[in-house]
């Protein structure tokens, strides 16, 4: 999508600081972290949020969590880690292209 800014992050027309890369995902860390670590983990393939998963899109996003647990050391979040996913601008969702906020670094609240 021309005018998504994680699509433009992902073709590298703005700069982020990448963690890490493959062929179905990227991890960024987020520009305004609300919490000691606060990483973006965000699946390649443009849709607007977790309404939109199709059977291929779900297998994908399945993967990528998968890969987590290999990546808890290189990302910093092996001691534990929160994962949030807003859908709609009413839940604070503000960028509208599938992304899993990852929290870590800090004792969060309960719910
Ligand atoms: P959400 O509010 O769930 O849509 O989350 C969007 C997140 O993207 C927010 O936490 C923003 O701080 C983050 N964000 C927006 N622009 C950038 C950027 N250029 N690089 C890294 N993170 C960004
Ligand atoms: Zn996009």
């Amino acid at each position: 999508m021309d005018d998504c800014i994680f699509c433009k992050i992902i073709k590298g027309e703005i700069p982020s600081e990448r963690l890490y890369e493959d062929e179905k995902m990227i991890v960024i860390r987020d520009i305004s972290p609300k919490a000691k670590v606060h990483i973006l983990m965000i699946p390649k393939e443009h849709y607007a949020d977790i309404t939109c998963l199709d059977e291929k899109r779900a297998a994908d996003l399945a993967e990528c969590l998968l890969k987590l647990n290999g990546l808890q050391e290189r990302l910093g979040i092996s001691k534990g880690f929160r994962l949030v996913v807003n859908r709609g601008a009413s839940a604070g969702q503000t960028v509208f292209h599938l992304h899993i906020h990852i929290l870590s670094g800090s004792k969060m609240p309960g719910f």
